[in-house]
């Protein structure tokens, strides 16, 4: 059979129209014998760029991927694209492996996905010169960089790819685009001709959120039973306790909720990831550690309990809600006394002052991000060096924006208040803080003759909200320390251009955000409103299918492709056909049950 086009393939394998972004320019490439680094977004498209160029090249290509459950899921899904794909693994039985060696010998696969640690085992290069190689794919190149989170030892090796095929197109992907992980895997990988292809690290599907801790529980449980009751999503938090602990919350409020953290047995986080990935609604409650294994196309919110590491790091774990293209939410929860916290622990580490310099410049950054008043999206793309146009009309300041004041009095009231009240062996909280500005009568009050204080009752004209929004600001933003051990506040020396009138604050007013129900812009799919009962009905057919061959709902169909069942109700093969996300294979195995579903429905 000749081979078909990349065009072809995109149509008549996936059932896609078009390719997005920068897909046919990176598949150009590979397929005119160039190497390539693509560089896109989580949910861009990367893996297309490899699979394509794999059916229409001859032989067989070879995939490098970090992790086996991801080779296992994306093995599975070209499987059910009727593609001849593999994956040699750890887990492989020996005559599971000979089989899989056997084929490949034969010529018998398109695709093989497989580690970095076997691509360098003993004889494996041997065996693979004696098939045609169409080309080698290195998917998560950014585990070649010391520089970056991800960094995989085992990657290092993988120069080697160049030296013994050298002929061989070589195309590396990630979804980490700064300058310093780039030049790395260009450098590591051998590489120094590759085209690189950057596109935008946009995600035009999500709306993200920022809000300042208040009770944290209620705020997660609203921020869910407002706009996710039945979706499925990752709140992530800083410690294992936390996971735990959000874990049983949700659990307790009727959630189907899991907990992910490293502490877990490996059997355990091996079962919940799997429940999460095959199963729908489920909320996994997770430390960073959960991460780059997770290609589940349909999560539609990732929530942020405590502070990320860097924003680079929040956009990569943000990323991962909406990979299907349908509206996602990234929200984030900060706490006034985490942030102070962690500027402590900067301060008190035993780290050399340059690692201190960056720490404190990526705490800078991410409390920026927080407390900004401007576009969100703007902010986060300006950080991988990308120009965006605000209003993007998909985070919350851009939804409702906040109302923000001269707080130059304001603030200079509390901080004169801070500095009235410390003396040289004690200091007080932001309550106590509080009461006296509010000219409050306590016992504390009383205790210290704090009521004849000039700043005794002289911010009556504000409720107590407003004075604690100052005060955790204040706190946020650097011009007062708070004590961990007692809470208690001290001015820096940041206070003192404000406390002399050489400088202005300006504050967001006090808000409750988050919660309420915001008008959005529609996903960038336009299409027909989908019948929801109808979708209700596809989706409970696909997860009979699913559990029927045990593989996760998406790679039966997406959700995109039901909503687009949903909205043209397709009532032949060929109508069927034309629906995005279905090719020949899968016309062949699902139209039947799929079209005499939407029949019957009317
Ligand atoms: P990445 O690996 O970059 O995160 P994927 O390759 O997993 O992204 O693709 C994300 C989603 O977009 C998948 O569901 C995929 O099937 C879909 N997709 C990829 N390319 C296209 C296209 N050209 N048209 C429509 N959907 C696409
Ligand atoms: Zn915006």
């Amino acid at each position: 059979m000749s081979k078909m086009t990349p065009r072809q393939v995109l149509n008549k394998v996936y059932g896609y129209r078009s390719f997005i972004g920068l897909q046919g320019a990176v598949i150009d490439c590979i397929m005119r014998g160039g190497s390539a680094l693509a560089l896109m977004p989580t949910g861009g498209g990367k893996s297309l760029c490899y699979q394509i160029p794999a059916l229409c090249l001859d032989g067989t290509a070879v995939v490098i991927s970090p992790l086996i459950s991801l080779m296992q899921d994306q093995v599975s899904a070209l499987k059910h694209l009727g593609i001849k794909a593999a994956a040699l693994n750890s887990m492989l039985t020996p005559a599971q492996a000979r089989e899989i060696y056997e084929t490949l010998l034969g010529g018998g696969l398109d695709l093989l996905y497989v580690s970095p640690e076997k691509i360098c085992a003993e004889g494996f290069l041997q065996t693979l010169s004696r098939v045609k190689i169409s080309l080698f794919a290195v998917d998560e190149a950014h585990c070649i960089s010391e520089w970056g989170h991800d960094f995989r030892p085992e990657y290092m090796q993988l120069k080697i790819l160049r030296q013994s095929f050298p002929e061989v197109p070589l195309l590396a992907l990630t979804a980490t685009a700064d300058a310093m992980t780039r030049k790395d895997i260009v450098k590591n990988l051998n590489m120094p001709h590759a085209e690189i292809f950057i596109s935008s690290f946009d995600r035009p599907n999500i709306t993200y959120a920022a809000a300042i801790k208040d009770k944290e529980k209620q705020q997660l449980l609203s921020f869910i039973e407002t706009k996710h009751p039945s979706d499925s999503g990752i709140v992530y938090c800083l410690s294992r306790k936390r996971a735990e602990t959000f874990a049983d919350f949700l659990s307790e409020k009727g959630y189907n909720a899991l907990a992910y953290h490293a502490g877990l047995d490996a059997e355990i986080r091996r079962k919940n990831q799997d429940i999460f990935t095959k199963k729908e609604g489920i909320i996994m409650c997770a430390t960073n550690a959960f991460g780059m294994g997770i290609h589940k196309p349909d999560v539609r919110f990732v929530i942020h309990m405590d502070l990320p590491k860097s924003v680079e790091a929040y956009y990569q774990e943000t990323g991962r809600a909406g990979r299907d293209g349908l509206p996602a939410d990234a929200a984030m929860f900060y706490g006034v006394k985490d942030i102070a916290q962690l500027r402590n622990f900067i301060e008190v580490s035993n780290a050399p002052e340059a690692q201190k310099i960056l720490e404190r410049q990526k705490l800078k950054l991410l409390t920026a991000y927080a407390q900004s008043a401007d576009c969100r999206r703007k902010m986060l793309l300006g950080y991988f060096a990308e120009d965006y146009r605000a209003p993007c009309n998909a985070c919350d300041n851009c939804l409702t924006p906040p109302q923000t004041y001269d707080a130059t009095v304001n603030v200079q009231k509390f901080l004169s208040c801070v500095f009235r009240v410390t003396g040289q062996s004690y200091a007080f909280g932001a309550q106590h803080i509080i009461d006296i500005l509010l000219g409050k009568e306590t016992e504390k009050i009383k205790k210290f003759n704090h009521g004849a204080l000039s700043t005794y009752g002289i911010g009556k004209d504000c409720g107590e909200n407003e004075w604690r929004a100052v005060s955790g600001q204040a706190v946020v933003t650097g011009l007062v320390k708070m004590d961990m051990e007692h809470s208690t506040l001290t001015l820096t020396e940041a206070a003192w251009p404000v406390l002399k009138g050489l400088e202005r604050v300006e504050l967001r007013k006090f808000a409750k955000p988050l919660t309420r129900k915001e008008k959005r812009k529609q996903p960038s799919a336009q299409m027909p409103a989908a019948d929801t009962s109808l979708f209700e009905k596809l989706r409970k057919l696909r997860r009979i299918l699913a559990e029927r061959d045990n593989i996760p709902p998406y790679i039966v169909f997406s959700d995109k492709t039901l909503m687009e069942m949903a909205a043209f109700k397709p009532r032949t093969p060929e109508d069927f056909a034309n629906i995005s996300g279905v090719g020949a294979f899968k016309l062949q195995k699902y139209a039947k049950v799929f079209l005499e579903e939407i029949n019957t429905a009317g």
